[in-house]
């Protein structure tokens, strides 16, 4: 694929810019799927001033721009990505409480934040502790478990728009639906956000989180890549319980696996490409609706090609 970021467009980044940049790099390496070719440019901002920085840079060149965060709800084509990944990365973890709110970087990751908040004394962030993206990703998405999701205890989230503008956005204007929020449109990246939490008691939110964990590491393949949940839960019953009955668990296609642990999650077996992935989840698609009139809608945010 021809890359639309040329070197001497990188070179005027440069100048003045505390992060990383680089060119060509496979996106593999920052999903948890281990799927993805390379991004035109990868560009990994260490503080708020670099992220205006670098979106006002992609604006000024009209090239587009791919907010990442930790990568664990995305499948990245084998084509790669054209134009900018902007990653929000661990750079942006910034933390701060205030009474019964915190306010955090949206690079940093949700069990890290769930965890400080829990030490805290602070309750209402117990569910988060498995879930392995960015406060970002998770806004993004309105990540949950376990009946809670992040709209739930969300208060506000700073963002840029793509031509580095800088704005709030409270709880109403987020409109947070079944993993998806106001974020979800890709044309504002939020760098930092405020929860709201409740007084609660630390040894009790530590053993909510425990069992949590010990739930997950017997539900879920958390041995193997992949990017969670494939598809979404239909009202009324899990997907995993569909793909299931309709004697999915453990079919392949080239690399990739329905797991057999839990039959909603695909598994990169060790060199599945993202066309194995696709292949695979519009099978699962199609014979869950022959078998039970049910259109599974994809969980997983495609992105590339
Ligand atoms: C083992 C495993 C278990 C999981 N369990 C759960 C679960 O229980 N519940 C659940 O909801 N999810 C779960 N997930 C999925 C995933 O962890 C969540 O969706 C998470 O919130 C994604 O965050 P991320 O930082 O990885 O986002 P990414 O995957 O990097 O990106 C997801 C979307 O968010 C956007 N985005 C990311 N950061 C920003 C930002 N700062 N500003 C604007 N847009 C941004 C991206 O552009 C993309 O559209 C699981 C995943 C794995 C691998």
């Amino acid at each position: 694929m021809v890359s639309l970021v040329t070197e001497s467009q990188v070179a005027s980044l440069q100048r003045g810019f505390q992060g990383r940049i680089s060119m060509g790099e496979p996106m593999r390496e920052y999903t948890s799927f281990r799927i993805g070719g390379p991004a035109d440019v990868l560009i990994e901002p260490y503080s708020v001033d670099d992220l205006r920085e670098a979106l006002k840079w992609a604006w000024g060149f009209g090239l587009p721009v791919f907010i990442l965060g930790n990568g664990t709800n995305l499948l990245v084509a084998d084509e790669g990505i054209r134009g900018a990944v902007i990653r929000i990365g661990p750079r942006l973890s910034s933390l701060e409480f205030h009474g019964e709110t915190v306010t955090a970087g949206a690079g940093i990751s949700l069990p890290a934040l769930a965890r400080a908040c829990t030490e805290r004394g602070l309750a209402g962030l117990e569910w988060a502790v498995g879930i392995p993206g960015s406060l970002g990703g998770a806004i993004t998405m309105n990540a949950g478990a376990y009946s809670c999701t992040i709209g739930d205890v969300f208060k506000e989230v700073e963002v840029f728009s793509l031509d580095g503008q800088r704005s709030t956005r409270t709880a109403d204007e987020m409109h947070f639906a079944q993993r998806s929020s106001r974020l979800s449109q890709g044309d504002i990246v939020a760098f930092r956000a405020t929860l709201a939490l409740r007084p609660g008691n630390v040894e009790e939110s530590l053993a909510r989180m425990q069992e949590y964990m010990a739930d997950r590491k017997v539900k879920q393949p958390l041995h193997m890549p992949s990017a969670g949940c494939i598809f979404q839960n239909p009202s009324g019953r899990g997907a995993g319980r569909y793909i299931d009955a309709a004697g999915l668990k453990g079919l392949r296609i080239g690399g990739a696996e329905i797991s057999p642990v839990h039959a909603n999650f695909i598994v990169n077996t060790g060199n599945a490409t993202a066309r194995d992935v696709l292949m695979l989840m519009s099978h699962v698609r199609r014979v869950v609706y022959e078998k039970f009139g049910v259109d599974l809608v994809p969980e997983v945010r495609v992105v590339g090609g």
